[in-house]
């Protein structure tokens, strides 16, 4: 059953519906919401969070997807703050590197150590190139986002080779590809310079994160905005050009229609191309054209902690484990191995491969950090057949074909991964974007009531 929100109806109030209950999702229908429209939002999974991936570790509820939150997540921390959820503790970004034997770390809290290392990473010309593209994300916070001016205009420039062709291979072995692995779960030679500001910009930013985890937020979402579970969208239903409403089957069961005066859809580029495809098949094939990577990721809790305060998460590029990092500052207890990149393309995710993996990993921590030799107490394992985007060439193109296809649909708003960018904040943005231009189209209740 749907939990109802509080607020009493007003009489052009308009019923919106939201589909995906990921951060972009949440974001456009709290603020949807907030501007005193009829929200309901519709989700596929049985819980709320999408790709922040709640799940437990033995008795321990914890997030195997997204949950290092930047400084500089300003509309993100607006909607935890929204939904009285503003405490949030430091996690810093901290990876390190292997180079000749020497562990290399990257610390947004000790910068001049970072960019002296860095500067060991390549040579001068890709120094001076990282360094002018950071010089803009710091100088103009759009930088950070996809679709920016100043990226589009690398994109125009570059995007007719892939990222490994625009810096060095030094450069790009070491600094690039541990970045693009860990953001987009892609490889250098599967992303575009134009998308790259987005994956500096989170080099750039200090990260906490929330401390009582993302589930308190989510159980006052709950609480204010209606929610469908376990529902998935089939299909969209317009009329002369404008939503009508929904095509939605709950739990499997007979699809149904439903009506709704305007809609955002804050599902992954794929999935989005589904739901509009019969009504808008030019737009679902654009959106199929953007790509999507796996990951795995292993959950382990020791008896004691494996990393050190300084060092706490290990970057690695000659094996399917690409990083290894604590769970928390004070988790380090907790390990969490991820798996992406080609080698990381787990086929095989059976027990005794991941045992075997997870020792082998285990093995170079002790050798590298000099880390206890610890015993697992609990393990977890989650697979994303899609974790994250990886973009498309030519993104700031993309997006105005997406943007005049979406246009034909009165009523019609996108919001996801896709358009600004993976990061939680990024999302966000764009969820909170797409309610701004959805309440404009369909006028603000208080003022019209
Ligand atoms: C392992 C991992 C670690 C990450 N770490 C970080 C991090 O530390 N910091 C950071 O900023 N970002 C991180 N990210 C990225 C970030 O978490 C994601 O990009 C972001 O959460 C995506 O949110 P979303 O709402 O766009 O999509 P999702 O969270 O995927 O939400 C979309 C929702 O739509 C639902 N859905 C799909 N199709 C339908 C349908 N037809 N009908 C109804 N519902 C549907 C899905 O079930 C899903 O719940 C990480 C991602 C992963 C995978």
């Amino acid at each position: 059953m749907p939990s109802r929100s509080s607020r009493s109806s007003l009489r052009t109030r308009r019923r919106v519906a939201v589909v995906g209950a990921g951060v972009s999702g949440l974001t456009a229908a709290l603020r949807l919401d907030l501007l005193g429209h009829d929200v309901e939002v519709i989700e596929a999974a049985d819980t709320l969070g999408g790709r922040f991936g709640l799940d437990k570790l033995g008795d321990r509820p914890v997030m195997t997807g997204g949950k290092n939150i930047g400084r500089q997540y300003h509309t993100f921390r607006w909607f935890t703050s929204e939904l009285g959820s503003a405490a949030y503790e430091s996690f810093g970004y901290n990876a390190s590197r292997i180079k000749d034997g020497e562990v290399l770390t990257l610390d947004s809290e000790r910068r001049s150590q970072t960019l002296k290392n860095i500067r060991r990473m390549g040579s001068t010309r890709d120094f001076a190139r990282m360094a002018a593209m950071a010089a803009r994300i710091r100088a103009d916070r759009r930088n950070r986002f996809l679709g920016s001016r100043y990226f589009s205009g690398v994109s125009r420039k570059h995007d007719h080779a892939p990222l490994s062709a625009f810096f060095g291979p030094e450069m790009t072995d070491m600094l690039v590809r541990p970045m693009v692995i860990r953001n987009n779960g892609a490889e250098p030679d599967e992303v575009y310079p134009g998308t790259f500001g987005t994956n500096l910009s989170m080099l750039m930013d200090h990260y906490d994160q929330l401390t009582g985890g993302i589930q308190p937020v989510l159980d006052a979402f709950a609480k204010r905005v209606t929610v469908r579970l376990n529902t998935a969208v089939e299909g969209l239903r317009t009329r002369d050009g404008r939503i009508t409403g929904l095509r939605v089957a709950e739990a499997g069961g007979e699809a149904e229609d439903l009506d709704y005066d305007g809609v955002v859809l804050a599902t992954p580029a794929y999935a989005t191309a589904e739901i509009v495809r019969s009504a808008r098949p030019r737009l679902a094939r654009r959106l199929g054209d953007v790509n999507y990577f796996p990951s795995t990721v292993v959950l382990v809790e020791y008896d004691r902690d494996v990393f050190t305060h300084e060092v706490r998460a290990l970057a690695m590029d000659d094996g399917p484990c690409s990083n290894a990092g604590s769970y928390g500052q004070e988790e380090r207890h907790i390990v969490r191995y991820t798996y992406s990149g080609r080698e990381g393309r787990l086929t095989d995710r059976g027990p005794e491969t991941i045992d075997r993996l997870t020792t082998e990993t285990e093995e170079r921590l002790v050798r590298h950090l000099g880390a206890p030799r610890a015993e697992r107490v609990a393990l977890l394992v989650k697979h994303w057949p899609a974790a994250y985007c990886g973009y498309l060439p030519y993104h700031a193109e993309f997006l105005a074909e997406v943007r005049e296809d979406v246009a034909g649909v009165a009523g019609l708003e996108l919001a996801g991964d896709y358009i600004q960018g993976v990061s939680i904040e990024a999302c966000a943005r764009t969820g909170r974007a797409a309610a701004g231009r959805l309440a404009t189209h369909l006028g603000t209740p208080e003022l019209t009531a």
